[in-house]
């Protein structure tokens, strides 16, 4: 039986320190190692600009993946109810019951989602919850040399993750979407 939308006793999520970002594109390798995504796909990425006239030159470097968010689109549209949400704020895809069909992907604002030729079902970052489930951090967050991402509990006032936010000003993306983003980028 999956955990639903529930009892809240934790509430995962990550910070993002994205100036610490140096592209070196490690956690993109490590999730891919870490959860089989074929050739082609990918569950997280970094965005990249980059501005300015040589020999002035600038670029700054983002990561994101899944945004498990609070509200979730993706889970909303769903016809089969594959696409749900554990109590503790994870979202995730049921394979067993994945027809395929698309809609999450078109409802998640953030291009999360892909759809995986392998499993033929649609796939997106599950903030590695195999690893979380057994008290580790994700591999994407262990891997960055540079420690880019803060992994907690957002129910925990002592956890690293709140005194990180508690102590910088951040934000998260696409706000007027109402789906509560739990990508919470530091400033
Ligand atoms: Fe950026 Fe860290 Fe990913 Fe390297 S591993 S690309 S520094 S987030
Ligand atoms: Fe769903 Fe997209 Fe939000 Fe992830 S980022 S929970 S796939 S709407
Ligand atoms: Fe990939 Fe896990 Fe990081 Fe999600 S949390 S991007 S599944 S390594």
């Amino acid at each position: 039986m999956r955990e639903r939308l529930g009892v809240k006793a934790k509430r995962w999520a990550l910070a993002i320190d994205a100036r610490k970002c140096i592209d070196c594109k490690a956690c993109v390798v490590a999730c891919k190692a870490e959860n089989g995504v074929p050739l082609g796909h990918f569950r997280n990425r970094i965005n990249a600009e980059s501005g300015g006239e040589y020999p002035r030159l600038r670029a700054s470097f983002e990561p994101e993946q899944c945004h498990h968010c609070a509200s979730p689109s993706c889970v909303r549209v769903c016809p089969t109810g594959a696409s749900y949400q554990r109590g503790d704020g994870l979202v995730l895809v049921d394979g067993d019951d994945c027809i395929g069909c698309g809609y999450c992907m078109i409802a998640c604002p953030y291009d999360a989602r892909f759809f995986n030729p392998e499993t033929r079902i649609v796939d997106k970052c599950t903030m590695c919850a195999h690893r979380v489930d057994a008290g580790r951090q994700p591999a994407c967050v262990e891997t960055c040399p540079t420690k880019v991402r803060v992994f907690g509990d957002l129910e925990d006032p002592d956890g690293q993750l709140r005194r990180v936010l508690a102590t910088r000003r951040s934000q998260v993306k696409k706000l007027q979407t109402g789906n509560d983003p739990q990508l919470h980028y530091l400033l």
